[in-house]
This record gives structure tokens, C-alpha cells and sequence, in this order.
């Protein structure tokens, strides 16, 4: 279970309302009021109903930054564990995800299972609940791709019903749910391919580790395997003996410029070279935010103060480097590097991670 430190066991959860950090991979946060566990989907909704606000939903805590006062409020821990096919045909298989099944256990399971889908979403930290949250991705794959729906007790009408995937607002690390109270993921359905190779791999780097070329298709253990491998390279997969993974992953999303910031980059990159891009949709163009730091003067290991750097493996991850540091200097580090990319390049990179009575 790649999260297994951050969720402390049930008993302790319930009987100690201690610091969050413990409860965090970035081991940052301070206290909260109450500490609640829940084990299953009547629970979490029994224990929303009945907390006192205000209520922090969380899971693996792999992507939150929590502020160093802590949570003024009731924190519910999601632990419900479990998975069941709903739905079958010879071509497919419809899995019911309980929110807090380990995402990475659930990878490993479809991929033993032969069933294609998630296999480059292997190695990512967290619940299976948090995944529709930000609509997580990797090497090429994202989950929106393969829920048919999510199943939630909405806080302000008070039902427990399910939303299609249509109405989730899916889009690159958001969705409706994103930075909202409203609804707690009770579960989620995934339809997944039979199948014993994977989808068609459209990152690069993946296929060059592959030695594949982009678009075709590798058997589903080969794909995990070697995303684990690249993964843990870049300190991308929780290692409680590597320092690095300290961290939330990337703490900046990749921007999505409209033309004239676009071009207003290029002009100010023009002796860089041109900056890693992906064009989208109405003309806008994703761009690496890793780029944007690295030649905005930030190196991999740059040290901020109080013990926080940039990941010695990936300029994008923010790192709690010597395990006691605070959220504070953590945002310290984090605002010098939009600041100065923002000055260098005119272009305002936003935090991937939720954060929580803290700002940047
Ligand atoms: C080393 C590392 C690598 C990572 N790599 C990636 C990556 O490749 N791609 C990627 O997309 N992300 C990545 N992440 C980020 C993170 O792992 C994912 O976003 C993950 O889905 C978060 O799950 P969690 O259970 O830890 O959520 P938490 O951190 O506990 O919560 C995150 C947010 O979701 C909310 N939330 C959680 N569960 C529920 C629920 N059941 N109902 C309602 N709200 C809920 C919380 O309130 C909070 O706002 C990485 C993180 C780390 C530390």
C-alpha cells in the first residue's frame, strides 16, 4: 500500500486528535479539534452528518497542504476499503470502488486481473476516492477516462445519490468537486477493457522506456512496471527512506496559456529554446511548469528555509526536506518560485495540491 504511513490505524485515529502532519505525505499541518475514522460509506455519511463543522474530508493525505494552526473543525478519515464487479461482458468489466481502497492496490488488482485501463496510473499515492477529485493522471492516462460514474452524499441537500461521468467536469486536474465542500465521494465506478495488453501508450518517455513506439500497446505488467520504474526515479512514489517523496508530488500544475501569454513567453524564452508545449482545445497551449522553474533559476535540490527544498529528482515537487519543517516555509518556497517565474516569464503558475486555512 504506497500510502500506508500516512493512515494511522483506526483505534489511534479515533482516540487521538493529534497533528495532522501525521496524516499527510508532506508530514506538515498542525492540529485538529476531532479526528474521525470511518470504515465504511454509512459511516462517512453518519459522520458528516454528524460533525461538527467546520469538516475536513481526508484520505491519503497526498494532496493537501495544511496550515501550520492546523484544522479548526472536525477532520473525517476516510477508510473504507473494498471493490466488486457490478457490471460485465465479454468485452469489459464495471468495477464499484469504495473511496478509501489504496489507489495503487486497485491498479495492481486491474492489472492482475487483465483488466486494461489504469496501468500508467500505477505508483500514484493516495485513495481511490481522492482520484476523481483532480481527475488524476500520468503518462499519457487520466481517470475520467474510465469512470462511468461517482457516488456521493451531497452536504447541502442532504442524498446519497450517484453522478454520471458526463456531470462530473472533468478536466486537466479538476472536476466539479475540486476545491468544494459539497459532495463526499462515497465510491466510484470504473469500466475497464479485458484485455491483456494496455491502451495504445501516448507518452513518450514512456514509450522510449518501453522501447515501444507511441501507439502501440505493451502487455499490462510491462506498463506498470516500467511506470513504477520511472516513477520512483523521480521520487514519485511514497518511500518513507527517500526524503523526496516527502511531498504532495507536483505542487504546480502545468499552465494553460491563452495566446497572447503564449506568445508573450515565447518572445521572453526566445534564447531557451522553445518551452515543452501541448496544444489544446479554443487555442490555448498547456506548457511544462518543470521547464518554467528550471529556467526561471531553480534547480533540482534548491534549498528554501527551514529545512524545505525542491526535490534533488524533480524540479516540479516541493519537498519537506528534513522531515520537521513548516507549512510556512514550505509556502515561502513555493511563492518565491511563482514570483520569479511570474517575472521572468509572465506566466502565473497555480499549486496542484488542495490547500487547507493556509495560502499562497
Ligand atoms: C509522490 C506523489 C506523487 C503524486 N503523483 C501524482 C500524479 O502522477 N498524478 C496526479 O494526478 N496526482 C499525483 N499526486 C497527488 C495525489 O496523490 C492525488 O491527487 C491523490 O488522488 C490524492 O489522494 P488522497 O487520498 O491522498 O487525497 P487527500 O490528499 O486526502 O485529499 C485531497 C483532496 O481531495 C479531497 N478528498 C479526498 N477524499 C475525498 C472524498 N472521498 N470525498 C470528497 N473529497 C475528498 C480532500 O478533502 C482534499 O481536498 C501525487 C502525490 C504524491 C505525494
Amino acid at each position: 500500500m504506497p500510502d500506508a504511513s500516512a493512515q494511522p490505524t483506526t483505534d489511534a485515529d479515533r482516540a487521538i486528535p493529534g497533528p495532522l502532519a501525521g496524516y499527510t505525505t508532506l508530514r506538515m499541518g498542525g492540529p485538529a479539534e476531532r479526528i474521525v475514522a470511518a470504515g465504511s460509506a454509512d459511516e462517512i455519511v453518519r459522520a458528516v452528518q454528524t460533525a461538527e463543522e467546520p469538516v475536513l474530508i481526508l484520505a491519503g493525505g497526498s494532496n493537501v497542504v495544511i496550515g501550520d494552526p492546523g484544522f479548526p473543525g472536525t477532520v473525517i478519515l476516510v477508510r473504507s476499503r473494498g471493490l466488486r464487479v457490478v457490471d460485465e461482458d465479454a468485452g469489459s468489466v464495471t468495477v464499484r470502488v469504495d473511496a478509501g481502497e489504496p489507489w495503487d492496490d486497485l491498479v495492481a488488482a486491474t492489472v492482475g486481473n487483465g483488466w486494461a485501463g489504469l496501468e500508467c496510473l500505477s505508483g500514484i499515492p493516495g485513495s481511490t476516492g481522492a482520484t476523481p477529485i483532480q481527475n488524476v493522471g500520468a503518462y499519457g492516462q487520466e481517470v475520467a477516462e474510465t469512470i462511468t460514474s461517482v457516488e456521493v452524499y451531497d452536504r447541502v441537500e442532504g442524498t446519497r445519490h450517484s453522478i454520471p461521468a458526463a456531470d462530473c467536469g472533468f478536466a486537466y486536474r479538476g472536476s466539479i468537486f475540486k476545491y468544494v465542500d459539497r459532495w463526499v465521494v462515497l465510491s466510484v465506478d470504473f469500466r475497464l477493457t479485458r484485455s491483456p495488453l494496455s491502451g495504445p501508450v501516448r507518452y513518450a518517455e514512456l514509450a522510449r522506456a518501453l522501447g515501444v513506439e507511441v501507439g502501440d500497446q505493451v502487455p499490462l505488467a510491462d506498463a506498470r512496471a516500467v511506470v513504477l520504474r520511472l516513477r520512483a526515479g523521480k521520487g514519485m512514489v511514497l518511500d518513507a527512506t527517500d526524503p523526496d517523496t516527502r511531498s504532495v508530488g507536483s505542487f504546480f500544475t502545468n499552465p494553460v496559456l491563452d495566446r497572447a501569454t503564449y506568445d508573450l513567453l515565447l518572445e521572453r524564452s526566445a534564447e531557451l529554446g522553445d518551452p515543452p508545449a501541448w496544444p489544446g482545445a479554443d487555442g490555448l497551449v498547456k506548457v511544462s511548469a518543470a521547464w518554467l522553474i528550471d529556467k526561471a533559476g531553480f534547480t533540482k535540490g534548491h534549498p528554501g528555509t527551514g529545512g524545505v527544498a525542491i526535490s534533488s529528482k524533480h524540479t516540479l515537487a516541493l519537498t519537506n526536506r528534513s522531515g520537521t519543517a513548516h507549512t510556512g516555509d514550505l509556502l515561502a518556497l513555493a511563492a518565491t518560485i511563482r514570483d520569479q517565474v511570474h517575472d521572468r516569464f509572465g506566466v502565473t503558475l497555480h499549486p496542484e495540491p488542495v490547500l487547507v486555512n493556509c495560502a499562497l
